[in-house]
Protein backbone atom coordinates (compact mmCIF):
# COMPACT_ATOMS: atom_id res chain seq x y z
CA UNK A 1 0.00 0.00 0.00
CA UNK A 2 1.26 3.44 -0.91
CA UNK A 3 0.72 6.41 1.05
CA UNK A 4 0.65 10.45 0.68
CA UNK A 5 2.31 12.24 3.09
CA UNK A 6 -1.31 14.06 4.34
CA UNK A 7 -2.12 10.11 4.75
CA UNK A 8 0.98 9.08 6.27
CA UNK A 9 0.42 11.77 8.74
CA UNK A 10 -3.36 10.84 9.00
CA UNK A 11 -2.36 7.27 10.15
CA UNK A 12 0.36 8.48 13.14
CA UNK A 13 -2.30 10.68 14.26
CA UNK A 14 -4.96 7.51 14.74
CA UNK A 15 -2.10 6.00 16.44
CA UNK A 16 -2.10 8.93 18.83
CA UNK A 17 -5.35 9.18 19.56
CA UNK A 18 -6.12 5.28 20.19
CA UNK A 19 -3.15 5.12 22.59
CA UNK A 20 -4.27 8.39 24.03
CA UNK A 21 -8.29 8.00 23.89
CA UNK A 22 -9.41 11.15 22.24
CA UNK A 23 -12.53 11.48 22.01
CA UNK A 24 -13.98 11.72 18.24
CA UNK A 25 -15.24 15.24 19.08
CA UNK A 26 -11.41 16.48 19.79
CA UNK A 27 -10.41 13.94 17.20
CA UNK A 28 -12.20 15.97 14.43
CA UNK A 29 -11.19 19.29 15.87
CA UNK A 30 -7.16 17.89 15.89
CA UNK A 31 -8.02 16.83 12.18
CA UNK A 32 -9.19 19.69 10.46
CA UNK A 33 -7.34 22.92 9.48
CA UNK A 34 -8.17 26.38 11.33
CA UNK A 35 -7.76 28.45 7.69
CA UNK A 36 -6.23 27.12 4.55
CA UNK A 37 -5.83 30.67 2.03
CA UNK A 38 -4.98 30.08 -1.78
CA UNK A 39 -4.13 33.18 -3.41
CA UNK A 40 -2.66 34.41 -6.77
CA UNK A 41 0.60 35.64 -7.01
CA UNK A 42 1.06 37.98 -10.09
CA UNK A 43 4.27 39.20 -11.28
CA UNK A 44 6.18 41.09 -13.83
CA UNK A 45 9.25 39.07 -14.44
CA UNK A 46 12.29 40.39 -15.64
CA UNK A 47 11.18 39.85 -19.48
CA UNK A 48 8.52 42.46 -19.12
CA UNK A 49 5.93 38.91 -19.12
CA UNK A 50 3.32 38.61 -16.38
CA UNK A 51 3.74 35.26 -14.20
CA UNK A 52 0.80 34.38 -12.01
CA UNK A 53 2.03 32.22 -9.39
CA UNK A 54 0.26 30.45 -6.71
CA UNK A 55 0.52 30.87 -3.04
CA UNK A 56 -0.77 28.74 -0.04
CA UNK A 57 -1.18 29.61 3.54
CA UNK A 58 -2.72 26.45 6.20
CA UNK A 59 -3.40 27.77 9.58
CA UNK A 60 -3.86 24.71 11.46
CA UNK A 61 -4.60 25.02 14.76
CA UNK A 62 -4.04 27.65 17.21
CA UNK A 63 -4.95 26.39 20.82
CA UNK A 64 -1.59 26.51 22.28
CA UNK A 65 -0.67 30.03 21.05
CA UNK A 66 -0.40 31.51 17.68
CA UNK A 67 0.39 29.48 14.40
CA UNK A 68 3.70 29.03 13.25
CA UNK A 69 5.53 27.84 10.09
CA UNK A 70 8.00 28.25 7.52
CA UNK A 71 7.06 29.18 3.85
CA UNK A 72 8.64 27.19 0.85
CA UNK A 73 9.26 28.44 -2.93
CA UNK A 74 9.28 25.01 -4.93
CA UNK A 75 8.06 23.96 -8.21
CA UNK A 76 6.23 20.68 -6.74
CA UNK A 77 4.31 23.17 -3.97
CA UNK A 78 0.62 22.43 -3.33
CA UNK A 79 -2.21 23.01 -1.28
CA UNK A 80 -2.27 19.10 -0.14
CA UNK A 81 1.85 19.30 0.33
CA UNK A 82 1.14 22.66 2.90
CA UNK A 83 -1.66 21.33 4.66
CA UNK A 84 0.11 18.36 5.71
CA UNK A 85 3.26 20.83 6.50
CA UNK A 86 1.03 22.57 8.60
CA UNK A 87 -0.30 19.95 10.40
CA UNK A 88 3.25 18.77 11.47
CA UNK A 89 3.95 22.23 12.79
CA UNK A 90 1.10 21.73 15.31
CA UNK A 91 2.49 18.58 16.59
CA UNK A 92 6.24 19.75 16.29
CA UNK A 93 5.80 22.87 18.64
CA UNK A 94 3.75 21.25 21.32
CA UNK A 95 6.73 18.28 21.38
CA UNK A 96 9.06 21.07 22.42
CA UNK A 97 6.44 22.49 24.46
CA UNK A 98 6.54 26.32 22.96
CA UNK A 99 3.61 28.26 23.26
CA UNK A 100 2.84 28.34 19.45
CA UNK A 101 0.09 26.33 17.13
CA UNK A 102 1.15 25.24 13.48
CA UNK A 103 0.58 26.64 9.89
CA UNK A 104 2.68 26.45 6.59
CA UNK A 105 3.17 28.15 3.57
CA UNK A 106 4.57 27.98 0.12
CA UNK A 107 4.56 29.05 -3.76
CA UNK A 108 4.71 27.27 -6.42
CA UNK A 109 7.65 28.47 -8.59
CA UNK A 110 11.33 27.70 -9.53
CA UNK A 111 13.32 29.88 -7.50
CA UNK A 112 16.68 29.00 -9.18
CA UNK A 113 15.01 29.96 -12.25
CA UNK A 114 13.80 33.25 -10.99
CA UNK A 115 15.85 36.55 -10.35
CA UNK A 116 16.84 38.32 -6.89
CA UNK A 117 14.24 41.12 -8.03
CA UNK A 118 11.32 38.61 -8.88
CA UNK A 119 11.88 36.63 -5.77
CA UNK A 120 11.69 39.87 -4.06
CA UNK A 121 8.49 40.79 -5.75
CA UNK A 122 7.05 37.68 -4.90
CA UNK A 123 7.73 37.35 -1.60
CA UNK A 124 5.96 41.27 -1.14
CA UNK A 125 3.06 40.06 -3.30
CA UNK A 126 2.61 37.18 -1.67
CA UNK A 127 3.02 39.37 1.51
CA UNK A 128 0.77 41.62 0.42
CA UNK A 129 -2.13 39.26 -0.30
CA UNK A 130 -1.85 37.57 3.17
CA UNK A 131 -1.24 40.47 5.36
CA UNK A 132 -4.57 40.25 6.86
CA UNK A 133 -4.39 37.05 8.43
CA UNK A 134 -0.44 37.12 9.55
CA UNK A 135 0.75 39.00 12.91
CA UNK A 136 2.66 37.99 15.97
CA UNK A 137 -0.51 36.76 17.73
CA UNK A 138 -1.78 34.98 14.58
CA UNK A 139 0.70 33.68 12.29
CA UNK A 140 4.47 34.33 12.21
CA UNK A 141 6.02 32.70 9.17
CA UNK A 142 9.73 31.80 9.01
CA UNK A 143 11.73 30.32 6.63
CA UNK A 144 12.12 27.05 4.50
CA UNK A 145 13.25 24.68 1.43
CA UNK A 146 14.73 27.49 -0.63
CA UNK A 147 13.63 31.16 1.57
CA UNK A 148 15.99 32.33 3.64
CA UNK A 149 16.77 35.69 5.82
CA UNK A 150 16.77 37.87 2.88
CA UNK A 151 13.27 36.81 1.79
CA UNK A 152 11.89 36.75 5.76
CA UNK A 153 13.36 40.36 5.70
CA UNK A 154 10.74 41.50 3.12
CA UNK A 155 7.76 39.55 4.59
CA UNK A 156 9.55 41.81 7.80
CA UNK A 157 9.45 44.89 5.94
CA UNK A 158 6.06 44.92 3.41
CA UNK A 159 3.91 43.73 6.65
CA UNK A 160 5.42 46.47 8.40
CA UNK A 161 3.98 49.10 5.30
CA UNK A 162 0.03 48.00 6.42
CA UNK A 163 0.70 47.63 9.91
CA UNK A 164 3.45 49.96 11.70
CA UNK A 165 6.82 48.42 12.04
CA UNK A 166 6.61 45.14 12.92
CA UNK A 167 9.81 42.42 13.21
CA UNK A 168 7.98 39.61 15.53
CA UNK A 169 5.63 39.22 12.33
CA UNK A 170 7.95 36.57 10.86
CA UNK A 171 11.38 34.89 12.61
CA UNK A 172 14.80 33.89 10.80
CA UNK A 173 15.00 37.41 10.11
CA UNK A 174 19.11 38.63 9.29
CA UNK A 175 20.34 39.95 12.76
CA UNK A 176 20.02 43.69 10.92
CA UNK A 177 16.31 43.26 10.87
CA UNK A 178 15.59 41.90 14.56
CA UNK A 179 16.72 38.49 13.71
CA UNK A 180 18.29 36.53 16.63
CA UNK A 181 21.95 35.06 16.78
CA UNK A 182 22.22 31.57 15.82
CA UNK A 183 18.96 31.25 13.62
CA UNK A 184 19.87 30.28 10.91
CA UNK A 185 21.89 27.36 12.26
CA UNK A 186 19.94 26.03 14.29
CA UNK A 187 17.52 23.54 13.00
CA UNK A 188 20.99 21.85 11.89
CA UNK A 189 22.06 22.31 15.29
CA UNK A 190 18.80 20.69 16.77
CA UNK A 191 19.51 18.07 14.29
CA UNK A 192 22.91 17.13 15.66
CA UNK A 193 21.42 17.33 19.52
CA UNK A 194 18.97 14.91 18.21
CA UNK A 195 21.44 12.47 16.55
CA UNK A 196 23.73 12.98 19.93
CA UNK A 197 21.01 12.08 22.43
CA UNK A 198 19.55 8.45 20.25
CA UNK A 199 23.05 7.34 20.05
CA UNK A 200 24.01 7.91 23.77
CA UNK A 201 20.40 6.12 24.38
CA UNK A 202 22.74 3.22 23.37
CA UNK A 203 25.71 4.33 25.21
CA UNK A 204 27.22 5.44 21.65
CA UNK A 205 28.78 8.68 20.64
CA UNK A 206 29.04 10.61 17.42
CA UNK A 207 33.06 10.08 17.18
CA UNK A 208 34.17 7.93 14.44
CA UNK A 209 30.54 7.05 13.69
CA UNK A 210 29.75 7.23 9.52
CA UNK A 211 27.30 9.51 8.35
CA UNK A 212 25.02 9.60 5.32
CA UNK A 213 23.15 13.42 4.82
CA UNK A 214 20.61 13.43 1.93
CA UNK A 215 20.18 17.75 1.18
CA UNK A 216 23.21 19.58 1.56
CA UNK A 217 20.98 22.85 2.58
CA UNK A 218 20.71 24.77 5.22
CA UNK A 219 19.50 22.12 7.49
CA UNK A 220 21.76 19.41 5.94
CA UNK A 221 24.96 21.86 6.05
CA UNK A 222 24.33 22.73 9.32
CA UNK A 223 24.33 19.28 10.41
CA UNK A 224 26.95 18.17 8.83
CA UNK A 225 29.36 20.80 10.32
CA UNK A 226 28.12 19.93 13.94
CA UNK A 227 28.76 16.42 13.26
CA UNK A 228 31.86 17.49 11.89
CA UNK A 229 33.35 19.04 14.52
CA UNK A 230 32.28 16.09 17.11
CA UNK A 231 34.17 13.99 15.43
CA UNK A 232 31.04 12.48 13.07
CA UNK A 233 32.62 10.48 9.32
CA UNK A 234 30.40 12.40 6.61
CA UNK A 235 31.02 9.20 4.59
CA UNK A 236 28.49 10.67 1.31
CA UNK A 237 25.91 13.67 1.15
CA UNK A 238 24.10 14.55 -1.72
CA UNK A 239 22.11 17.61 -3.08
CA UNK A 240 19.30 18.12 -5.92
CA UNK A 241 22.26 18.35 -8.55
CA UNK A 242 24.45 15.18 -7.52
CA UNK A 243 26.27 13.13 -4.61
CA UNK A 244 29.69 13.02 -2.99
CA UNK A 245 31.31 9.91 -1.12
CA UNK A 246 34.61 9.56 0.94
CA UNK A 247 35.49 6.52 2.42
CA UNK A 248 37.31 8.53 4.88
CA UNK A 249 35.00 11.06 5.56
CA UNK A 250 34.40 14.50 3.87
CA UNK A 251 36.01 17.93 5.14
CA UNK A 252 32.90 19.61 5.84
CA UNK A 253 34.46 22.86 6.44
CA UNK A 254 36.21 22.58 2.87
CA UNK A 255 33.03 21.54 1.33
CA UNK A 256 30.77 24.73 2.89
CA UNK A 257 33.21 26.50 1.61
CA UNK A 258 32.94 25.05 -2.11
CA UNK A 259 29.65 25.52 -1.99
CA UNK A 260 29.14 29.34 -0.82
CA UNK A 261 31.36 30.13 -3.67
CA UNK A 262 29.98 27.61 -6.51
CA UNK A 263 27.79 29.84 -8.49
CA UNK A 264 24.89 27.21 -8.39
CA UNK A 265 25.19 26.80 -5.01
CA UNK A 266 25.72 22.95 -5.34
CA UNK A 267 28.26 20.79 -3.99
CA UNK A 268 28.82 18.69 -7.59
CA UNK A 269 32.64 19.11 -8.92
CA UNK A 270 34.25 19.78 -4.97
CA UNK A 271 37.90 18.22 -5.89
CA UNK A 272 38.05 16.32 -2.61
CA UNK A 273 35.40 13.55 -2.56
CA UNK A 274 34.31 10.99 -5.67
CA UNK A 275 31.59 12.45 -7.58
CA UNK A 276 28.42 9.60 -7.13
CA UNK A 277 24.67 9.79 -8.25
CA UNK A 278 22.87 11.06 -6.07
CA UNK A 279 20.30 7.99 -5.87
CA UNK A 280 23.28 5.84 -4.48
CA UNK A 281 23.49 7.58 -1.24
CA UNK A 282 20.80 5.29 0.22
CA UNK A 283 22.29 2.40 -1.18
CA UNK A 284 25.83 2.88 1.18
CA UNK A 285 26.15 1.34 4.37
CA UNK A 286 27.10 4.06 7.79
CA UNK A 287 26.06 4.16 11.11
CA UNK A 288 23.71 7.20 10.61
CA UNK A 289 21.21 8.58 7.84
CA UNK A 290 20.23 11.97 8.03
CA UNK A 291 17.21 13.31 5.22
CA UNK A 292 17.27 16.64 4.88
CA UNK A 293 15.81 17.69 2.12
CA UNK A 294 12.28 17.00 0.75
CA UNK A 295 9.83 14.29 1.89
CA UNK A 296 8.55 11.14 0.71
CA UNK A 297 12.01 9.84 -0.35
CA UNK A 298 12.17 6.85 1.89
CA UNK A 299 9.55 4.61 0.61
CA UNK A 300 9.28 1.00 1.11
CA UNK A 301 11.88 -0.10 -1.82
CA UNK A 302 14.36 2.08 -0.49
CA UNK A 303 14.19 1.46 3.61
CA UNK A 304 14.03 -2.68 2.45
CA UNK A 305 17.34 -2.00 1.09
CA UNK A 306 19.18 0.64 3.53
CA UNK A 307 22.19 -0.49 5.58
CA UNK A 308 21.95 2.10 8.78
CA UNK A 309 21.39 1.79 12.10
CA UNK A 310 19.51 5.22 12.89
CA UNK A 311 17.68 7.52 11.08
CA UNK A 312 17.55 11.64 12.39
CA UNK A 313 15.05 12.95 10.19
CA UNK A 314 15.98 16.87 9.25
CA UNK A 315 13.34 17.15 6.57
CA UNK A 316 9.78 17.01 6.92
CA UNK A 317 8.03 13.81 6.19
CA UNK A 318 11.35 12.32 4.80
CA UNK A 319 9.74 8.42 5.56
CA UNK A 320 6.74 6.58 4.26
CA UNK A 321 4.80 4.39 6.72
CA UNK A 322 5.25 1.28 4.80
CA UNK A 323 8.96 2.19 4.98
CA UNK A 324 8.52 2.93 8.82
CA UNK A 325 7.66 0.03 9.13
CA UNK A 326 9.65 -2.19 7.58
CA UNK A 327 12.55 -0.11 9.64
CA UNK A 328 10.99 -0.99 12.56
CA UNK A 329 11.52 -4.76 11.71
CA UNK A 330 14.99 -4.23 10.50
CA UNK A 331 15.25 -2.61 14.18
CA UNK A 332 16.75 0.88 12.93
CA UNK A 333 16.08 3.87 15.18
CA UNK A 334 14.13 6.51 13.54
CA UNK A 335 14.21 10.12 15.35
CA UNK A 336 11.06 11.51 13.86
CA UNK A 337 10.83 14.88 12.25
CA UNK A 338 8.50 16.36 14.36
CA UNK A 339 11.06 16.30 17.52
CA UNK A 340 14.52 16.30 14.94
CA UNK A 341 14.13 19.00 13.40
CA UNK A 342 12.18 21.18 15.75
CA UNK A 343 15.87 22.96 16.89
CA UNK A 344 14.68 25.59 13.75
CA UNK A 345 11.22 26.62 15.39
CA UNK A 346 12.53 26.25 19.12
CA UNK A 347 14.82 29.28 17.91
CA UNK A 348 12.03 31.46 16.04
CA UNK A 349 10.24 30.93 19.55
CA UNK A 350 13.68 32.82 21.13
CA UNK A 351 13.53 35.41 18.26
CA UNK A 352 9.63 35.83 18.83
CA UNK A 353 10.48 36.56 22.23
CA UNK A 354 13.55 39.10 21.78
CA UNK A 355 11.63 40.96 19.72
CA UNK A 356 8.86 41.34 21.72
CA UNK A 357 10.91 41.81 24.88
CA UNK A 358 13.07 44.27 22.83
CA UNK A 359 16.05 42.64 24.09
CA UNK A 360 18.23 40.78 22.15
CA UNK A 361 19.81 37.78 23.51
CA UNK A 362 23.19 35.89 22.99
CA UNK A 363 24.07 33.36 20.73
CA UNK A 364 25.31 31.94 24.16
CA UNK A 365 21.95 32.00 25.07
CA UNK A 366 19.78 30.71 22.65
CA UNK A 367 22.60 27.24 22.19
CA UNK A 368 21.82 26.94 26.16
CA UNK A 369 18.05 27.08 26.08
CA UNK A 370 18.09 25.06 22.57
CA UNK A 371 20.32 22.19 24.47
CA UNK A 372 17.61 22.46 27.46
CA UNK A 373 14.59 22.27 25.15
CA UNK A 374 16.25 19.25 22.49
CA UNK A 375 17.04 17.40 26.17
CA UNK A 376 14.13 18.03 28.05
CA UNK A 377 11.87 16.75 24.59
CA UNK A 378 13.86 13.78 23.85
CA UNK A 379 13.64 12.80 27.62
CA UNK A 380 9.73 12.89 27.74
CA UNK A 381 9.54 11.12 24.34
CA UNK A 382 11.44 8.09 25.16
CA UNK A 383 9.81 7.96 28.98
CA UNK A 384 6.00 7.88 27.06
CA UNK A 385 8.13 5.09 24.12
CA UNK A 386 9.42 3.15 27.15
CA UNK A 387 6.33 3.07 29.40
CA UNK A 388 3.72 2.56 26.57
CA UNK A 389 6.24 0.33 24.21
CA UNK A 390 5.95 2.70 21.68
CA UNK A 391 8.50 3.23 18.71
CA UNK A 392 9.77 7.05 18.95
CA UNK A 393 7.33 8.33 15.89
CA UNK A 394 4.33 7.37 17.99
CA UNK A 395 5.80 8.29 21.73
CA UNK A 396 6.50 12.19 19.95
CA UNK A 397 2.74 12.01 18.21
CA UNK A 398 1.40 10.98 21.76
CA UNK A 399 3.47 13.66 23.67
CA UNK A 400 2.47 16.41 20.60
CA UNK A 401 -1.48 15.29 20.41
CA UNK A 402 -1.79 14.91 24.26
CA UNK A 403 -1.01 18.48 24.67
CA UNK A 404 -2.52 19.60 21.95
CA UNK A 405 -5.56 17.88 22.46
CA UNK A 406 -5.87 18.91 26.29
CA UNK A 407 -5.60 22.60 25.54
CA UNK A 408 -8.01 22.14 23.00
CA UNK A 409 -10.70 20.55 25.55
CA UNK A 410 -9.84 22.88 27.94
CA UNK A 411 -10.31 26.14 25.97
CA UNK A 412 -13.67 24.96 25.17
CA UNK A 413 -15.53 24.11 21.61
CA UNK A 414 -18.40 26.49 22.50
N1 LIG B 1 10.45 25.65 8.49
C1 LIG B 1 10.92 25.19 9.75
C2 LIG B 1 10.20 23.92 10.16
O1 LIG B 1 9.67 23.20 9.34
C3 LIG B 1 10.90 26.26 10.82
C4 LIG B 1 9.57 26.85 11.12
C5 LIG B 1 9.61 28.08 12.04
O2 LIG B 1 10.67 28.46 12.49
O3 LIG B 1 8.53 28.61 12.25
O4 LIG B 1 10.19 23.55 11.30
Amino acid sequence: MSFSPLEATKLYLSKAFKVLEISPRIQKLLLTPYREIKVEVPIERDNGEIEIYMGYRVQHNNARGPMKGGIRYHPEVDGEEVSNLASLMTWKTAVVNIPFGGAKGGITCAPREMSERELEKLTRRFTERLHIVLGPDIDIPAPDVNTNAQVMAWIMDEYSKYCGYCPPVVTGKPVAVGGIEGREEATGRGVFLATKHALAANQETIENKTFLIQGFGNVGSWAAKFIHEHGGKIIAVSDAFGGLSHPQGIDIPKLIHYQNNNPNRSIVGFPEADAMEKEKLFQLSADVLIPAALGGVITKEIAQNLNVRYIIEGANGPTLPDADEILFQKEVIVVPDIYANAGGVTVSYFEWVQNIQRFAWTHQKVVQELDRIMEKAWKKIREIAARKNLDLRTAAFVLGVGRVGKTVALRGIT
